[in-house]
């Protein structure tokens, strides 16, 4: 078979690794830009960390459970794959609850809710609201230093109850991790810019809402009302999450998409007849006494960073060692999927869900819980890295520990009508405080191996719509890559 390389004639063709939203959204771009595309994917099922199950006419997702359009590549898909019908918007998008001493409290939605509520005392509200006045532009000198834990960055905002009732459980919600552990600058990097060139992150976020309002004000009026309906909020699909990466996956043809293909080596090597580096694949397939070989002109990893450490690489010959990649800490995870009865739910909560401080432990409640609309159904997180251990309990014990917690919540009486569990082993790579060491290894990676393209969430975000982000920044740098290699071979001839 001649390789990619010799065939300089040929359109280029380009190997994603991982069929997770990010390399799916990468495949997706680089083939409506004309290229050949393959993606190998370890696990016999493609979406990664969406996951969606449907079983007894329910629907549950056993990873992510909703996403946002913050991102603008997040619509590029939507519209494209005429995804904008399939979306489902909570119908209580609003109404979040935090647990306070053992019983659910809404979360304030505007200032004026904010000083009514009982979540927060007295002092922390008026730290809230001095909070723009005390952190003008000025008060940036008192930022510490670059490794700034998200908890320590809250704290000097709006003091410590704030982090306690606030940000925990938002960011053990959102990245199973806490304040303490997690990194301000790469968890929260617009608030933490924001600091940067305001002080106030209020009065920041207002001014910069402000000016984004004015820039877009008169244009394209109309598509914006549009816009904005859609992009407010979080919301999932028909058929759960992975009806996205489903339909990511259906653009692929038979041969495009390679599951149970995981990937165990990557060889560069240069041509004679092309500047492009020829990238070779070696993968096994499942029944693992079968590895087979392919090659390329580019590729994209989104495998997450520690599989990608195990990779055999090589250049021109050479072993080229991953060592300079930092070891990264991963949080586990169980989700547990709870049916009750709806007569046997006392205080059934009509909203978004509970999210639980660590700081409620002490009143007995162990996990970090979203309850969806159907009150019947109830979609539990238990691990991350408050309970590491909890994670990796049995069936048994998370059952006893979810249905405890949902009697105190909800009121729920006696056991659950189901029970479903899943747990995943690594379920987010923790961005530690000191994680701007994996960002430059990866950095390092990329620029030492051209032709190779790094993406996914352990870069740039956790979120799904960050990790799409990262897939379709990738690929636009993949077809400037080639471009730029194209022109310099005609320039050479
Ligand atoms: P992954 O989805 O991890 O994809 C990587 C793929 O690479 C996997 O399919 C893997 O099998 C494959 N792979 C690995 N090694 C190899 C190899 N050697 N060869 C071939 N293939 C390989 N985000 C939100 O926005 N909202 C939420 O509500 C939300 N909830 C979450 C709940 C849970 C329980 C979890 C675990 C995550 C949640 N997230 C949420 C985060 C979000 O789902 C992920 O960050 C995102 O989906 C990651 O996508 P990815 O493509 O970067 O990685």
């Amino acid at each position: 078979m001649a390789s990619a390389a010799q065939q300089d004639s040929a359109v280029k063709s380009v190997a994603v690794i991982g069929a997770g939203v990010s390399g799916l959204s990468a495949a997706y771009k680089l083939k409506l830009h004309g290229l050949n595309v393959t993606v190998f994917e370890a696990d016999a099922r493609s979406g990664g960390k969406l996951r969606s199950i449907s079983h007894d006419g329910l629907i549950w997702d056993e990873g992510a459970n909703t996403m946002t359009e913050s991102e603008a590549a997040v619509g590029f898909l939507l519209d494209n794959l005429g995804l904008r019908d399939k979306q489902q918007f909570p119908l209580s998008q609003q109404k979040r609850y935090i647990a306070k001493n053992g019983e659910p409290i809404q979360l304030p939605s505007n200032p004026a809710a904010l000083i009514k509520s009982n979540l927060l005392s007295a002092g922390s509200k008026l730290q809230i609201f001095l909070e723009p006045f005390l952190w003008k532009n000025n008060s940036t000198s008192k930022r510490p230093d670059a490794e700034e834990s998200v908890g320590a960055f809250f704290q000097r905002h709006f003091g410590k109850e704030v982090v306690d009732y606030l940000i925990d459980p938002f960011v053990a919600g959102t990245s199973g991790g806490d304040p303490e552990s997690l990194s301000m600058r790469h968890v929260f990097p617009e608030l933490w810019d924001l600091e940067k060139r305001f002080g106030s992150i209020i009065s920041g976020a207002i001014q910069s809402k402000l000016s984004a309002r004015k820039e877009t004000t008169g244009r394209m009026k109309d598509s914006l009302v549009k816009k904005k309906k859609h992009s407010s909020g979080s919301f999932s699909f028909l058929g759960g999450m992975q009806t996205l990466t489903d339909a990511l996956s259906n653009e692929l043809g038979k041969d495009e998409l390679k599951l149970q293909s995981k990937v165990l080596e990557l060889s560069s090597s240069c041509s004679e007849n092309s500047p492009l580096d020829n990238w070779s694949i070696s993968y096994e397939l499942d029944d693992k006494n079968h590895s087979c070989q392919k090659s390329f002109d580019a590729l994209i990893l989104t495998a997450p960073l520690s599989g990608v450490k195990q990779m055999k690489i090589t250049r021109q010959g050479l072993p080229f060692l991953l060592d300079f990649i930092p070891e990264i800490s991963y949080l586990p995870m169980s989700v547990i999927i709870t049916t009750f009865k709806r007569e046997s739910v006392k205080r059934p909560l009509e909203g978004f869900g509970v999210l639980i401080p660590s700081k409620e432990q002490e009143n007995g409640l162990k996990t970090l819980d979203r309850a969806p609309a159907d009150v019947h159904l109830y979609t539990t997180f238990v691990g991350g890295s408050r309970n590491p251990e909890l994670a990796k309990a049995s069936r048994d014990e998370l059952s006893q520990i979810v249905t405890c917690d949902l009697r105190q919540l909800l009121g729920a009486e006696g056991e659950p009508a189901s029970l479903n569990h899943f747990h995943w082993s690594k379920a987010f790579p923790l961005y530690g405080r000191k994680y701007g060491s994996v960002i430059e290894a990866i950095d390092k990676m990329e620029k030492d191996l051209p032709g190779l393209f790094y993406a996914g969430n352990h870069k740039g975000g956790l979120s799904v719509g960050k990790a799409i982000s990262s897939g379709c920044e990738a690929a636009d740098l993949v077809i400037s890559y080639l471009d730029t290699c194209s022109d310099a071979k005609v320039n050479s001839l």
